[in-house]
C-alpha cells in the first residue's frame, strides 16, 4: 500500500527537549517559549507550512502514533535528557522516517537516540563553548536547502562543533563551517534511510540566539520543503507471487 502525499500543507512537528529554557536564564531570556515555538513561528511566515510542538515532558514525549501520523516532516532539537526518551518512542519515529516522513536534527541532537539509530555511527565530534565565531561556507549552492543563501554567512558566537564527525558518508554535504579556533565541520549534510529524507544542521547552541539568525531560518525553511515526503509506503516484506506463469519444474 502506498499513499501520494497531496500539494496539502507541509505538516510540521517541532520536538523540543524543553529543558534548558525552564533551567537558564540566559536561555529562557533568548527563547522565552522555548526554542520549538522560536523555530515554529519563522516556519509558520511561510505559506503551506503547519507547525505543531511536542516536547520530552509531554505523555509520549508528545510523539504519539497520531501525532507522528499527521506529521509530514520532524524537526528535533534535544541535549540534556537524550537518555530520558523513551526507546519505544524511538522506535516509533525511525520507523516514521523509514515510511518517509522527513526529519531534521538540529545542533546537540546529533547525540540524540534517533539520530544515532538513523546513522549507525558514533556521531561523535570536537565541542568547545568558547568565544568562537561561526562562519559557515555553502559548498553546495544549487541543493534545494541552499536557496537564497549567500556564498558563506556568519554567526558571531556559536559553540564549536569540531572534526572529526563520526558519521556515515554522506549523500550531500551543503555546508561547512570554519570556527575562530582553527577547526572545521560538516555543518549541513543530507542522508535517505528507507523513503524518508533527513538533514542535519549544526548550529543552534542554547545559549546564542541562533534560531533568530534569518540565514538560519532560511535554512530551515529550505529544509522543511526538502524534506516533505513524496510517499508513505509501510515497511513490508511480503511473499510475492509472480507476475507471468512460471516454467513447469523438471
Ligand atoms: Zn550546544
Amino acid at each position: 500500500m502506498s499513499t501520494t502525499t497531496t500539494t496539502a500543507a507541509i505538516r510540521v512537528t517541532v520536538w523540543n527537549e524543553y529543558r534548558h529554557e525552564k533551567k537558564n536564564a540566559t536561555v529562557a531570556a533568548i527563547y522565552p517559549d522555548g526554542i520549538h515555538e522560536a523555530i515554529a513561528a519563522a516556519l509558520r511566515k511561510h505559506p503551506g507550512v503547519e507547525t505543531r510542538a511536542a516536547t520530552l515532558d509531554e505523555p509520549e514525549h508528545g510523539l504519539t502514533q497520531a501525532v507522528l501520523d499527521a506529521t509530514d516532516v520532524l524537526i528535533w532539537w534535544g541535549h540534556m535528557a537524550h537518555h530520558e526518551v523513551s526507546d519505544d518512542i524511538v522506535r516509533r519515529v525511525h520507523a516514521r522516517v523509514l515510511e518517509g516522513m522527513g526529519m531534521i536534527v538540529l545542533h546537540s541532537a546529533h547525540e540524540s537516540k534517533i539520530f544515532m539509530a538513523l546513522m549507525g555511527d558514533t556521531c561523535s565530534l570536537k565541542w568547545r563553548e568558547a568565544t568562537d565565531k561561526e562562519r559557515l561556507w555553502v559548498v553546495n549552492r544549487s541543493h534545494p536547502i541552499a536557496a537564497g543563501l549567500p556564498e558563506h554567512f556568519e554567526l558571531p558566537a556559536e559553540e564549536m562543533y569540531g572534526e572529526p564527525f563520526g558519521i556515515p558518508e554522506p549523500e550531500h554535504v551543503i555546508f561547512i563551517s570554519w570556527f575562530t579556533g582553527g577547526e572545521v565541520f560538516r555543518s549541513g549534510a543530507t542522508w535517505q534511510r528507507g523513503n524518508g529524507r533527513i538533514f542535519y544542521f549544526r548550529p543552534g547552541h542554547e545559549t546564542y540566539p541562533s534560531y533568530h539568525d534569518a540565514n538560519v531560518q532560511r535554512v530551515l525553511a529550505n529544509a522543511v520543503f526538502w524534506a516533505r515526503p513524496t510517499v508513505r509506503i509501510p515497511r513490508a516484506c511480503p511473499r510475492a507471487e509472480p507476475l507471468e506463469p512460471l516454467p513447469v519444474k523438471g
